[in-house]
């Protein structure tokens, strides 16, 4: 049993306890919850710490096989050239593949992550999310522009799936994005299992949307020149990309939408008639939106709409780390509205519900082993993370 106190609580639901004081048992279930109101007297049996006390993060969105491409593909390409980098990149043996996802697992950990929403197009990060003390949901993406690749594409991930099922591993299938999954594709996915949780890499860049509104463009021309698809029957809506795909995918699957650095207001009200926002929430990766296009999402929009939001790494293609607190620093240092409270509970009880793995995980209520994590050299004043706030884990 360990009895933990800090000088602010955050729960991850949204409530502050200063001074408060959480219990853990042995196996980290949270047995109390103890509101001090500010005034902890000093107990033999209390840790405390300088900082704040926040539950273990969800990383909904992350690439752990990338984990050996760290600075080899250039910032700012923008999101078609990227992609042909990605497709180009000669990549590391396997084994070495592994000891890099294996260094980066462990380094989520520490830094807090409990949860971590993790896109596979193969096994090779299996292994490893199976020993991890991290708690892995794994995206099976399925990719195929053309028609006629669906069969297979979708056979693949079905084998890949089934892989992570007999490992044990919670997984379903998802396609990759608008552009780059064809609509019988996505009609299988849709209908291969009536409640599992899809994501989409959605509106990332600015000529995704130019794509489905004129069928020209650098996504087009990446379509027709790298992909080698024939554009004359590319179905051009005059719409921007969400358009595309939103009424495939069935109200019974909950949805991440992931990066929407190019989403509007009409696309948010799209989302809203079609299927609400109760169990559509958005992955927010606002360091690979800046190191692939130099952009970040409309923040302030999505704030005015009440639009439930988490926050992702995206991988180590596109990203520096894979640090959720490096995020959240982003986050706010570009956003004036959101509070260092808001930018918790997305970084943790949003992100399980996304996931939907509230009951255990996100939030510091008693019965659920979310993990603690402590938030230090943070701007206690201003309720401020600094550029030297760093986020370790305690249970
Ligand atoms: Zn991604």
């Amino acid at each position: 049993m360990r009895k933990l106190s800090a000088h602010y609580l955050y729960l991850g639901n949204g409530n502050i306890l200063e001074k408060g004081v959480v219990t853990c048992d042995d196996d980290g279930r949270i047995v109390d919850i103890q509101d001090t109101n500010g005034s902890l007297k000093e107990s033999a049996n209390v840790e405390f710490y300088s900082g704040i006390l926040i539950p273990g993060m969800v990383n909904t969105h992350c690439h752990l096989e990338l984990s050996d491409t760290k600075g080899v593909i250039p910032q700012h390409t923008t999101l078609p050239d990227f992609i042909r980098h990605v497709i180009s990149i000669e990549r590391a043996p396997l084994e070495n593949r592994v000891q890099r996802a294996k260094v980066f697992d462990r380094v989520m950990f520490n830094e807090g992550v409990s949860v971590v929403g993790d896109i596979s197009n193969g096994s090779d990060s299996f292994d490893v999310k199976k020993e991890s003390q991290i708690k892995y949901h794994t995206f099976v993406e399925a990719l195929g522009s053309s028609e006629s690749v669906a069969k297979a594409a979708f056979q693949n991930v079905k084998e890949v799936l089934c892989k992570a099922h007999t490992m044990g591993l919670s997984a379903s299938i998802v396609p990759h994005a608008p552009y780059s999954v064809s609509s019988y594709l996505m009609e299988m996915i849709d209908q291969h299992c009536e409640d599992s949780v899809i994501s989409i890499h959605n509106q990332e860049s600015s000529s995704e949307n130019e794509l489905f509104l004129t069928g020209t463009g650098a996504m087009a021309k990446h379509l027709s020149e790298v992909i080698g698809l024939d554009m004359c029957r590319f179905n051009v809506i005059h719409k921007s990309s969400i358009h595309s795909y939103l009424d495939k995918i069935a109200t019974s699957h909950p949805l991440l939408l992931v990066h929407n650095t190019f989403m509007r207001q009409d696309d948010i009200e799209l989302v809203r008639s079609v299927r609400g926002w109760d169990r559509t929430f958005l992955a927010l990766c606002p360091k690979s939106n800046l190191y692939i296009e130099n952009q970040l999402p409309d923040l302030s929009l999505f704030l005015s709409q009440n639009i439930p939001l988490t926050i992702g790494t995206d991988s180590l293609a596109s990203n520096t780390s894979l640090s959720m607190i490096e995020e959240m620093k982003v986050l706010q240092d570009n956003c004036d509205e959101l509070s260092l409270n808001d930018i918790v509970e997305m970084a943790t009880l949003n992100g399980a519900k996304a996931l939907q793995l509230d009951h255990q995980y996100g939030s510091i209520e008693v019965g659920k082993s979310p993990g603690i994590v402590l938030l230090k050299d943070v701007d206690l004043k201003k309720c401020k993370l600094t550029a030297n706030s760093r986020s370790e884990r305690i249970i």
